[in-house]
């Protein structure tokens, strides 16, 4: 790619050198010993992203694959679920369960603002849930739920806490097994680093009960017993995509370099520090400040712009490469950069400087 392309979306996100190369290395067998070697190493660097002591499952797949799977393989036909919506990723994980044939309540939170614990947890009082579906971190308006709150209010009951942590895991703080979430799915391209392909998904004790019995939603190939029966082999159940495990092994290294702890606060530093310099430039956060996201910079347009002119105008004339939205409902009126990821001081400061002179050139 061509030096005037900054790729600054929320997903996929800038795959730092280290980890390029490292894609790059020679094929190995998936089921010999290296790999396994390597598939125990990942294995570590994930649980302690993931805070949990279970393990997690590789597939290939995007994130949409992995949410698909967290409730195929706990869903029965007819099964009630309740899905927490305040923004587009919400909406998607709503469409997919009633498209896997499940009862779907909602539970809706203004967008920008998220979803409120206690409505959900009086929700949850009436009416017996298989589960409960929750995005950790909704991309299209920049919030982070607070899932501590939301896994407190389930804690005594069977419902699962389902979760798409796919733009939250490795950039903000995630206690899978604190917070009480049965099931967390994410993926490779956005605060992993790594090119997308690879998904994730860890099963708690709790959820394990449900996703072992026959009587499910049709699965096969994301059927989360076969990937578990597999990785007591030290194996994935498929042909994995092993180059970008090599990948996912690089970044987890650097993860552990730089700290997890730092990793996060850097997440935090570098977004807060963006939205102050945006509030200067008369860019707004779409977002109640206590929910903004460490790893998602949702922007309000300003009157008389249009999101995807400010995209148009950045992408040609500065190189710099950020999203509008995808939803109808935010279209022309947000923009997002991804804070996520291998994302620098020098990077903010760049953002800076090309939204302030698009905004000259598109106001004078
Ligand atoms: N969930 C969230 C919160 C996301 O941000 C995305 C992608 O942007 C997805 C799910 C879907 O992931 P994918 O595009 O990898 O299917």
């Amino acid at each position: 790619m061509t030096s005037n392309y900054r790729l600054r979306l929320p997903g996929p996100t800038t795959v730092p050198e280290r980890i390029r190369l490292a894609t790059a290395a020679p094929m190995q067998a998936h089921r010999g010993a290296e790999f396994k070697a390597m598939l125990a190493e990942v294995q570590e660097g994930l649980r302690a992203v993931y805070g949990t002591a279970q393990d997690v499952y590789l597939f290939a797949g995007s994130g949409t694959a992995m949410m698909e799977a967290s409730l195929a393989n706990v869903l029965a036909p007819g099964d009630a679920v309740l899905v927490a919506i305040a923004g587009q990723f919400g909406e998607r994980f709503a469409a997919i369960a009633a498209a896997l044939g499940a009862e779907v309540d909602t539970v809706d939170g203004d967008w920008g603002q998220g979803i409120d614990a206690r409505e959900l947890a009086g929700r949850i009082a009436r009416r017996d849930y298989r589960a409960v579906v929750v995005v950790h971190n909704e991309s299209s308006t920049g919030v982070t739920e607070d899932l501590a709150a939301i896994g407190a209010a389930l804690r005594e009951r069977p419902t699962l806490l389902l979760v798409d942590s796919v733009s939250g895991l490795a950039g903000t703080e995630m206690k899978m097994d604190v917070w009480g979430a049965d099931i967390v799915v994410s993926a490779s391209q956005k605060c992993l680093m790594c090119p997308p392909g690879l998904g994730f998904a860890a099963v708690s004790a709790k959820a394990w009960e449900l996703v072992k019995r026959e009587g499910t939603v049709p699965r096969f190939f994301y059927d989360f017993r076969r990937a578990r029966a597999a990785l007591e082999k030290g194996e994935t159940a498929f042909t994995p995509p092993v180059s970008l495990v090599y990948g996912l092994r690089e970044a987890l290294r650097m993860i552990a370099e730089e700290g997890l702890v730092n990793v996060v606060a850097r997440h935090r530093r570098l977004s807060s520090a963006l939205r102050e310099g945006c509030g200067k430039l008369g860019l707004e956060p779409y977002n109640r400040p206590a929910v903004a996201s460490s790893t998602v910079v949702a922007l309000k347009v300003p009157r008389g712009l249009e999101g995807t002119k400010i995209v148009a105008h950045l992408r040609s004339r500065y190189g710099t490469v950020i999203a509008g939205s995808r939803s109808p409902r935010l279209h022309n009126k947000v923009i997002r950069i991804g804070t996520m990821g291998a994302v620098s001081e020098a990077d903010i400061q760049t953002d800076l400087a090309h939204l302030e002179a698009t905004l000259k050139d598109l106001i004078t």
